[in-house]
């Protein structure tokens, strides 16, 4: 086992163990991350929901098929990112339904991000939605006020002293509730696909695979289940 494994597997059972905030009581699994512990490509989102919850394992429902597809067309498997969320225990309302993080929910947690990026010390992070931008952005120097104003930029920082590339875009949910965001995430996929080709030196970049890949996705949701469909991402 290579360190960085290590040093992964040594927090993922802390976090198993974790009792920092409320979530505890109504997990089922944590859902701490998934990729290699060298991967170049970190992919920062919001928190997992009900399937993810059940799994333990990040983004298996109808958005993580569809972030499979968009990271296909930039030329990288998924099992070539590492992926995690701001949170790693499903927030859930009192009737057990998804819903948003809180604040202190997203400050009890954010530690193990934080080590998380440390260990892995990805080149480029692509965060997902709001949660993950107005938490990362600060720490590279940049303020966040809205989705609509950064996504799709490349911004360049440091983070725990390594150089790093962030490019915010929308949550894939989103284009799930609102068409109206489908170009866009696709847009910054492209850009994430070229960003890539220039920090890797690779050229696998994929295009245009749209229309077939939103029809899916369409249909998909209409069998969401309640509990999913009724929460509205934030954006
Ligand atoms: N949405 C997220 O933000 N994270 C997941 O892991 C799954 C869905």
């Amino acid at each position: 086992m290579n360190n960085r494994a290590g040093f992964l597997e040594k927090l993922e059972s802390e976090v198993e163990n974790c009792r920092r905030c409320s979530l505890y009581k109504t997990r089922t699994n944590i859902v701490f991350g998934a990729g290699p512990a060298n991967a170049e490509l970190m992919i920062v989102s919001e928190a997992p929901g009900f399937n993810e919850d059940q799994k333990g394992v990040p983004f298996v429902g109808a958005a993580g098929e569809l972030l499979n597809k968009l990271l296909k067309m930039t030329g990288l498997k998924r099992e070539e990112s590492y992926i995690c969320n701001i949170l790693k225990c499903r927030p859930v309302t009192s009737n057990l339904e998804n819903r948003p993080p809180r604040s202190e929910e997203i400050e009890a947690c954010t530690p193990f991000l934080d080590q998380q990026i440390e260990i892995v010390k990805p080149k480029l992070i692509v965060t997902l939605g709001r949660y993950s931008a107005s938490y990362i952005l600060p720490k590279i120097g940049y303020s966040f006020r809205s989705m609509a104003g950064v996504h799709g930029k490349i911004l360049r920082g440091h983070l725990f002293n390594n150089p790093v590339t962030v490019i915010p875009t929308y949550h894939p949910a989103a284009a799930l509730y609102n068409p109206k965001y489908k170009d866009a995430i696709e847009e910054d996929f492209r850009v994430i696909g070229r960003e890539l080709e220039k920090l890797f030196n690779t050229s696998r970049l994929r295009c245009g695979l749209s229309d077939r890949l939103w029809q899916v996705q369409e249909k998909k949701d209409m069998k969401l289940p309640r509990s999913i469909r009724s929460r509205q991402p934030i954006l």
